[in-house]
């Protein structure tokens, strides 16, 4: 199995590679009411956004900020600008959202660029765009797409299809960007056998990577006042089961798609159900033990 290190790897050789979280103030279309209002029902965006970046400093300021975290370890290592928080292809002219991206790899030390969106919000100027600049620095597009069915997406209120998925995702990789999948397991109404679906329909496009956590149910979330409530159909995950799922998808992920992570990394003090108390190593650590037994079983 190919590891997302290994796969950083081939395309920075002989560089270690770090992500640094930016937040460039962008809004959300299914927030602000161009698209939906309310968001999905299980998003809580300081959730996902580290304390370095939650401010309207420039995306440069924002950057050797978060360069202090790690180069004080690691002086030789390289960066890629994330542009994480919301959906970060949306509500800017052209030419500013080239200008906020070109600020991030003006940045010592930024070697790409990955950019979180929305599949509905990855307009064909925007694409091309991102594949001009992919000609000079990589260019990572991360598409949340959370399942394939569309009936979970219209319960979750995410407000766009399966189909724009698919679009969206064949349109950034035929402008050769480096395009990856989103997907959430555990949602309302998804059993084992749909999660196992969302994998299989995502790896019949064409992503290099695939980037999975578990459902958590966040604190202040219409998805924690609907599970209250008993009005969403969902059982958190156990630990174990979690696993034994996470072994069952390496095992039918091809070898060319690349897993990113199977584990969230919220905030504990945020985080309603599950509760494992696990570091990301923790987990890594414990599936890989899972995977071993399986292969020698
Ligand atoms: S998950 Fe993304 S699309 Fe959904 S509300 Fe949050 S920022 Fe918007």
């Amino acid at each position: 199995m190919i590891t997302y290190s290994d796969y950083l790897n081939k395309i920075f050789p002989g560089v270690k590679v770090q992500k640094i979280s930016v937040n460039a103030g962008f809004s959300c279309p299914n927030r602000d009411g161009s698209i939906g209002t309310g968001g999905c029902i299980y998003c809580r965006n300081d959730s996902f956004s580290p304390s370095y970046c939650m401010t309207g400093d420039p995306v440069g300021m924002q950057i050797s900020r978060g360069k202090e975290f790690f180069a004080r370890k690691y002086p030789a290592m390289k960066y890629l600008a994330y542009f994480q928080s919301y959906t970060n292809t949306y509500g800017r002219h052209l030419n500013a959202l080239r200008a906020l991206y070109e600020e991030a790899l003006n940045s010592p030390d930024v070697v790409g660029l990955i950019i979180g969106t929305r599949p509905d919000t990855l307009p064909q100027n925007v694409i091309e765009m991102l594949g001009q600049l992919n000609q000079t620095a990589p260019v990572f597009v991360e598409i949340g797409a959370e399942t394939s069915c569309d009936e979970t997406l219209r319960l979750i209120n995410r407000h766009h299809t399966w189909q724009d998925v698919c679009d969206g995702v064949r349109r950034a990789s035929e402008a050769g960007l480096h395009c990856g999948l989103h997907l959430i397991a555990g949602l309302p109404g998804e059993n084992r056998g749909q999660i196992l679906r969302n994998v299989d329909e995502a790896c019949r496009l064409p992503i290099e990577t695939l980037k999975m956590h578990h459902l958590q149910i966040l604190r202040d979330t219409p998805l924690s006042r609907l599970w209250h409530e008993g009005k969403v159909e969902v059982t958190p995950f156990g630990l174990d089961d979690y696993l034994d799922l996470c072994v069952e998808i390496v095992r039918r992920v091809p070898e060319h798609i690349v897993i990113e992570r199977f584990l969230a990394q919220s905030p504990p003090s945020l985080v309603e159900a599950p509760k494992w108390g696990l570091k990301n190593y923790q987990f890594t650590n414990l599936l890989q033990n899972r995977l071993l037994q399986d292969t020698t079983s």
